[in-house]
């Protein structure tokens, strides 16, 4: 059995409605899969009910974006509850930040003789989180770029003339929020940031796990992240980070976590709500580690390796 726990549909900036990506995951017979759509839980009610006509365990979530000390970095948030006042308040801000951000970019694309509209790429965007693989897709569709590889390259990748920095919550407030709406925080990715020394940190402000497994993640560095989950005591996660049609082909499946894993992911949010009373937003101090895990997660190597 296993699981695809790193999915994106319309919600935000993948191409599967929740329906198209239930059937999908049922088709390549996977037990569970999660929905991590950026800076947002709206779709989580639809993808509900369609895991259950499909037969298959949803595990309802979100991927924040977040920095530490500079660091960029992604925090998806497991067995959130979707209707949290809190999470919703906060979410809206984060999205209203998105839109602006494309106004923003667009500005910036008029500026260079480019007359795409911000409503066009709301238009397509069709969700309240809308980001730059939309103003990509306007582009394309508008005649003004060949392709999405071409949009990014000329315009919209960072320092390129329609990039326009992005605001984000801090990390510690991100893994605060999470807990708080009763969910558990896991870092993405972490092999695409490169900067394992935020990592002690985060544990210290509560961060429950780490993605192991991606699609972007060599073999050594899936390796190196087991390994520093398990040094850390942090559960260990995984998912294709599938955005449906919009990057080639459709990654969903792609990653295959063991199911097992799970049903460990179940047993720590279990634990941490029968221990931590929820709706309490306190952004817990950094304490720091003590000695000997400082010690053993100094002596891990830490390789860097290509996207
Ligand atoms: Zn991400
Ligand atoms: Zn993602």
């Amino acid at each position: 059995m296993f699981a695809d726990l790193h999915l994106h549909t319309i919600f935000s900036d993948g191409t599967y409605t929740p329906e198209e990506l239930a059937d999908r995951a049922r088709q390549l017979g996977l037990a569970a899969i999660a929905l991590t759509d950026h800076d947002t839980v709206e779709g989580c009610a639809r993808m509900t009910l369609a895991c259950k006509k499909a037969g298959i365990e949803f595990l309802p979530a979100t991927e924040l974006t977040a920095e530490l000390d500079g660091n960029e970095l992604h925090l998806l948030g497991y067995f959130v509850d979707s209707q949290n006042p809190r999470l919703l308040a906060e979410m809206a801000e984060f999205q209203k930040v998105r839109q602006n951000r494309i106004r923003e970019m667009v500005a910036r694309l008029n500026q260079h003789n480019i007359p795409l509209q911000a409503d066009a790429v709301f238009a397509i965007a069709n969700c309240r989180s809308p980001g730059r693989p939309h103003v990509a897709r306007a582009l394309v569709m508008g005649g003004f770029c060949a392709n999405l590889d071409e949009a990014f390259e000329r315009f919209l990748k960072k320092n390129r003339p329609a990039w326009v920095p992005k605001f984000k919550i801090s990390a510690l407030e991100a893994i605060a929020l999470i807990h708080q709406a009763g969910g558990l925080a896991v870092m993405a990715h972490p092999g695409l940031n490169r900067t394992d020394g935020i990592i002690p940190d985060l544990v210290s402000a509560g961060l429950d796990g780490l993605e192991c497994f991606h699609t972007k993640h060599s073999h050594s560095a899936s390796e190196h992240y087991l390994r520093l989950a398990k040094e850390l005591n942090l559960a260990i996660t995984g998912g294709s980070d599938c955005h449906g049609l919009s990057k080639g082909k459709p990654l969903i499946g792609t990653v295959r976590l063991p199911y097992e894993y799970v049903e460990k992911l179940k047993s720590k949010s279990a634990n941490r709500k029968s221990v931590e009373p929820l709706n309490r937003l306190t952004v817990k101090p950094v304490q720091p580690l003590d000695a000997s895990t400082i010690q053993r997660f100094n002596a891990l190597t830490i390789q860097p390796f290509n996207e």
